[in-house]
């Protein structure tokens, strides 16, 4: 679908790819097809492949293609939540005895799905700095990993890795390179292009857009581990629901537009929060002294709509955190609104006390698409009151 001429541009296949109007009513957009089971012309007779809603669901096939097309890929797979997603891979991909090899500054829930539940059934972990390739080449010259797993931008520190060499140093020791794209979405960065074998997403975060649906993909090019993923979705069971699915399609038809004005507004606010007295670091890659600010520029169209910030001390950052009235604290990102959070105490507090743990005086933005005054507003009155 992807290929079709008519749609090459990002913006049109968020709109049509997986799309085509209804063939029995002509209805422009897609049903829902909340059916879990499908008439059989004759035993085995299916209709399009289609036979119980767990093994596929035409609404799911819809996102399906959809997250395909966004990431350039040639899979994509719909589940019940990011996590079911990443369960979903490691499962088919690890065995007992392999290693992941994991970026130092990831979501806290992936650290904890790793270490916790799939390392007692013998998988291994390390911990790496992936900004240092230098540091990525000499782990994996130690010890091979199976897989090599990377956010970037992280979550919560906005570290920014180099894809296209992160994927080299992979590839060189046949490891599956990993890319969790859920801070960038695919409107501002596509790791399969720059040489990642997948794509992971929390869909309850940019591609769903509203804070309104959780769900989770997968974007795959190697027809193997496609399988093996599509086999653990179908066989263990964490699929997305028929309305989740056509949720997260809905959201996605206005990613573009969205994330233009997230990467704006964050901007400004990251601007702002630099200038103010009360703030001692702010961690943004539009910001040209970040760090991975001439990287990003270079792998991303855009800089995202996430803003980090630390203050002199824990207090002060939980008062922060606390006293915002537009940015309402709660965990999760992504939604036209803004979120403020604790990493410490809500999004990371399961990486507390491990390589993982995240600096006590910081607060983390998901700077929603409302008026960029306004919000600007809110922080300097908050501000005040720290
Ligand atoms: N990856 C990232 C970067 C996240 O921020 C999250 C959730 O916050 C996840 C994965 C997990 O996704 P979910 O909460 O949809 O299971």
């Amino acid at each position: 679908m992807s290929d079709s001429p008519d749609l090459r541009g990002f913006e049109t296949r968020a709109v049509h790819a997986g799309q085509a109007f209804d063939p029995t009513t002509g209805a422009v957009i897609p049903p829902v097809h909340f059916s879990t089971t499908y008439a059989q012309d004759g035993i085995g007779g299916l209709r399009e492949g289609y036979e119980y809603g767990r093994s596929g669901n035409p609404t799911r096939t819809a996102l399906e293609v959809q997250l395909a097309a966004l990431e350039g890929g040639a899979y994509g797979l719909s589940f019940a939540s990011g996590l079911a997603a990443e369960d979903a891979l490691l499962r088919a991909v690890l065995k007992p005895g392999d290693e992941v090899l994991l970026a130092g500054d990831v979501y806290g829930g992936t650290y904890r799905l790793i270490a916790r539940i799939l390392g007692p059934w013998g998988v291994g972990l390390r911990v790496v700095d992936m900004r240092d390739l230098g540091a990525v080449d000499a782990a994996l010259r130690e010890r091979p990993a199976r897989i090599v797993w990377v956010e970037t931008p992280s979550n919560p520190l906005l570290h920014i890795t180099d894809i296209a060499g992160l994927a080299k140093l992979g590839h060189d020791v046949g490891a599956l390179v990993v890319v969790d794209n859920t801070f960038a979405s695919p409107a501002l960065q596509q790791p399969l292009a720059l040489g990642a074998d997948v794509v992971v997403h929390s869909t309850t975060k940019y591609l769903g857009g509203h804070s309104d649906v959780v769900g989770g993909a997968l974007v795959i090019n190697d027809a193997a581990v496609y399988e093996q993923a599509k086999f653990l979705q179908f066989a263990a069971g964490a699929v997305s629901g028929p309305l989740d699915a056509w949720l997260t399609t809905r959201g996605i038809k206005t990613l573009g537009l969205r994330m233009q004005r997230h990467s704006e507004n964050a901007q400004a606010v990251a601007e702002f929060l630099a200038g103010h007295a009360k703030i001692t670091q702010v961690h943004y890659p539009g910001l040209p002294t970040h760090p991975g600010h001439e990287l990003a520029a270079r792998q991303m169209t855009g800089f995202g709509g996430i803003v980090s910030a630390e203050l002199a001390d824990a207090a002060s950052a939980r008062r922060l955190a606390e006293s915002t009235r537009l940015f309402q604290l709660a965990e999760s990102l992504g939604g036209v609104e803004s979120l403020m959070n604790y990493p410490d105490a809500m999004t990371h507090a399961s990486v507390r006390g491990t390589d993982l743990a995240v600096p006590e005086n910081l607060v983390r933005l998901s700077v929603g698409i409302e008026s960029v005054d306004d919000l600007i507003a809110d922080l300097d009155r908050a501000l005040a009151r720290v």
